[in-house]
């Protein structure tokens, strides 16, 4: 079958825009409810007031608004780079910036590097002012920020950085093994995202979550004693257990563990535990390099009494109980192997991609069609992983958000069967107030995009097999 790359740009362009509408047509569906849902729905009277209702209402409304208006800045922004040749104009810019230090067009996976750097400062500059308003204005309203604007910006620089550094060097080894791994060098390529992502899970909990937030021992106590029964009752190897403090940032609340084999580690955030009051002589460890940084933890900190008192007034987070409910729920995605799952399917789909990436990355066509003449590798993965697989990702990250759901509801029973439902039901409900989470949504909306199920689906799962 003959095709053209009139063709191939426009289907690009057409998928763009149906994949946009869909988007667009989900949110409004969902944005109605928010609308028009005014009354706390009968399943939840006897726990959920109307105030908190309405709040969370409100705030879910700006964001939906939010998300609308930047959509449509970013649906326009991407098809006008399409539609000017943005990407072969960078290419050539980052080409005649190599020129002047002597570097030819011979050094493919140099040039590479550069556009990639040019690309990512690009969309930095683009995307600061909407993650701005997000931060300050949306959720500053709403009362879950808790930033100040020089230690945003710092850990946007920050996040930057560290984020270079680590995928420039992955960037140019996968060209390189592209180039010189002849005809399988899908298979070689394969290998090495393994080992990369492997290695990026073990180092990430030492060497670079910390350079983002402080984590601390959870102090000994009658929470730790427990979590460390409840860890030893399904043989779980807890190796460490870390409060981190997400409070610095907003005041969201989580839990996570992480880690390989029998060196497993329990994260929770400081919002989620009600009683919980960071080492206060911590703070002097921090290395302060100049007057800026001191005035800036100064100012942290007078946030941090704020946020504290707020706290007690609003008492925000759960109790001892309900951590272990909620912990029981994510031991139980250790337990029925979650994660390992999700790494399995990540690794054929991986393997796959790259392997239909070896069929289609010669053909001149694709690269016409956005506008170059040359071909070069980086761009190839661009166009074909990005653009030419969309229709396929759409699908695939369905299928993912459906089967996390399924995964959900799986450790939520597993947290049952450790007589932890009723708990967990009260954390939930807890959760969902402080995170000022919607109880109610669309059906399709949050088919097409709810990683979690609903609120209400969770506690009546709970329910029904309560104990
Ligand atoms: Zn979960």
């Amino acid at each position: 079958m003959e095709i053209s790359d009139v063709d191939i740009f426009r289907y690009v362009l057409v998928f763009l825009w149906v994949v946009y509408l869909w988007e667009t047509y989900l949110s409004y569906r969902q944005r109605t409810i928010y609308r028009n849902a005014t009354k706390v729905p009968k399943e939840l009277e006897n726990v959920l007031d109307q105030e908190t209702f309405e709040k969370a209402r409100l705030y879910q409304l700006d964001k939906s608004n939010f998300g609308f208006w930047s959509n449509i800045y970013s649906q326009i922004e991407s098809t006008v780079i399409l539609l000017i040749g943005g990407l072969p104009w960078l290419w050539s810019v980052a080409g005649r910036l190599m020129d002047r230090y002597n570097y030819g067009s011979e050094y493919e996976i140099t040039q590479s590097i550069v556009f990639t750097l040019l690309a990512t400062i690009f969309s930095t500059i683009t995307s600061l002012p909407w993650s701005i308003y997000s931060t300050f204005v949306i959720e500053e309203k709403h009362g879950f920020n808790k930033q100040t604007l020089g230690f945003f910006l710092k850990d946007q620089v920050k996040k930057l950085v560290v984020m270079q550094c680590i995928a420039l060097p992955i960037t140019a080894s996968l060209i390189y093994i592209i180039k010189v791994g002849g005809d399988y060098f899908f298979i070689y390529v394969w290998l090495f995202t393994l080992v990369v992502s492997l290695l990026l899970i073990t180092i990430y909990a030492d060497y670079i979550a910390p350079l983002f937030d402080k984590f601390t021992p959870l102090p000994e106590g009658d929470l730790r004693s427990k979590i460390e029964e409840l860890a030893a009752s399904i043989n779980f190897p807890l190796k460490k257990l870390y409060v981190v403090d997400g409070s610095k940032r907003s005041s969201h609340s989580n839990a996570y563990f992480y880690g390989f084999y029998k060196n497993k580690r329990i994260v929770l955030f400081d919002t989620l535990l009600q009683d919980y009051v960071a080492p206060k002589d911590d703070k002097k460890d921090d290395k302060t390099d100049n007057d800026e940084e001191q005035k800036k933890n100064e100012e942290e900190e007078g946030k941090e009494e704020e946020s504290n008192e707020e706290k007690k007034k609003k008492k925000q987070g759960c109790n001892n109980e309900e951590v272990l409910a909620v912990l029981s729920h994510e031991l139980g995605h250790w337990k029925l192997n979650h994660n390992l799952k999700n790494l399995v399917i990540g690794q054929i789909n991986t393997f796959l991609c790259f392997m239909m990436f070896a069929l289609l990355m010669n053909r001149k066509e694709l690269f016409t069609a956005f506008g170059f003449t040359t071909q070069p590798t980086l761009i190839g993965l661009l166009i074909i992983f990005q653009f030419i697989f969309s229709p396929y990702n759409e699908v695939l990250s369905f299928c993912m958000t459906a089967l996390s759901r399924k995964f959900e509801f799986q450790a939520d029973d597993f947290a049952k069967t450790l007589h932890r439902a009723n708990k967990l039901k009260s954390a939930l409900i807890k959760l969902n107030k402080d995170n000022l989470g919607f109880p109610i949504s669309d059906w399709l909306y949050s088919t097409w995009h709810f990683s979690h199920p609903p609120l209400i689906e969770r506690l009546n799962a709970l329910e029904n097999k309560s104990d």
